[in-house]
């Protein structure tokens, strides 16, 4: 269950809510506004403030740019344009925060991206719930032989059966113990910053995670990849939706210039001419390494 009974009345009386204001607001965000939307098992995103939309950041830009930006009149012009060349500061200019339930091996991807503010709920102070991430079983893949750092073909049969009850049974165990240390019924308790420490790394915790949509954009282009951990990535995608509705023409420069575009070498360009001009390019003649073309290859889709 993402949330409970008493968070959804919670999350009810937010919405129900309503305030006046001369700021920006957006439709589309308006509708997000605290709630939750599902993402893994147990696991949620929900917006829980917003400021500025697409306007806020052609304002900032045409601060910058005064009388220049006379040539690029249309937002979306503008916008792409600042996206096609990196002039990333007026996309500062919006921020959203996010209320994020997670497993803590998916925090500890996500919390590399230190140019956000975070608020994590604390196992020191209270007490974590019994909810772990467990892998649908299409999910159960076994290690990918061609990536390191990836997984490949599900896994089937016994094996996939014995690894869900591994999970399940020691997620418990572990829980039970935890339980067991911080009772006060008839013993001391130990200390529920020390009794955390068996809890695996499945289990579910909680942040307010803030970010402006420069930064937002550049965690989501790396997280919402397809290399990305299909855990993280879930999660990159459910954001994805929610940007799209708040500042969509700059979601749209993103989309096409980030998500869907792609970055050459100067090796690659040069080959990507030769082929154009009709010469046969192979590995071998590219000068790049077997990775490099596999993956430049990979761009262009262009059969060897
Ligand atoms: C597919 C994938 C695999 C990964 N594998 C590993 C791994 O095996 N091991 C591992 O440790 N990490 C791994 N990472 C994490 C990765 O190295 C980055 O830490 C993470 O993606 C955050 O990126 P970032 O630093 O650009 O983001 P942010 O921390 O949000 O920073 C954004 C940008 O701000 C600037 N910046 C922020 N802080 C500083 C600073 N202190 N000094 C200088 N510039 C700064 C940089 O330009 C940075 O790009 C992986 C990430 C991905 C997407």
């Amino acid at each position: 269950m993402p949330v409970t009974a008493d968070q959804q009345a919670e999350i009810d009386e937010q919405r129900a809510e309503t305030h006046t204001t001369r700021r920006a607001t957006v439709p589309g965000m308006e509708a997000h506004l605290y709630t939750a939307h599902p993402v893994l098992d147990h696991g949620f995103v929900r917006v829980i403030d917003y400021m500025g939309d697409d306007s806020a950041i052609t304002q900032a830009a045409r601060v910058s740019y005064g009388r220049g930006t006379k040539a690029v009149s249309n937002d979306e012009g503008l916008i792409r344009y600042l996206m096609r060349h990196w002039h990333s500061t007026p996309f500062e200019m919006c921020e959203i925060k996010l209320h994020v339930k997670l497993p803590v091996f998916v925090a500890r991807q996500w919390i590399r991206h230190r140019t956000a503010n975070v608020n994590e709920y604390s196992a020191r102070y209270s007490i974590l719930d019994r909810e772990f991430y467990i892998p649908a079983p299409e999910d159960l893949a076994a290690q990918s032989v061609v990536n390191n750092q990836g997984r490949g073909e599900a896994l089937q049969g016994e094996e996939a059966q014995r690894v869900l009850d591994w999970l399940r049974s020691d997620s418990d165990t572990a829980y039970d113990h935890y339980e067991a240390m911080i009772s006060q019924d008839g013993q001391q308790g130990l200390a529920r910053e020390l009794a955390r420490m068996n809890l695996p790394a499945n289990i579910y915790t909680q942040w307010y995670w803030k970010v402006d949509l420069h930064n937002l954009f550049h965690f989501l282009r790396l997280r919402a990849d397809a290399h990305a951990q299909m855990e993280i990535r879930v999660y990159a995608e459910k954001i994805c939706e929610i940007v799209k509705d708040w500042v969509p023409l700059s979601y749209g420069a993103f989309e096409d210039y980030r998500l869907g575009g792609a970055q050459l070498s100067g090796k690659g360009i040069e080959c990507l001419r030769r082929m154009l001009a009709g010469e046969d390019v192979t590995q071998e003649t590219s000068g790049m390494s077997k990775g490099e073309w596999r993956e430049f290859m990979g761009v262009v889709k262009i059969a060897s």
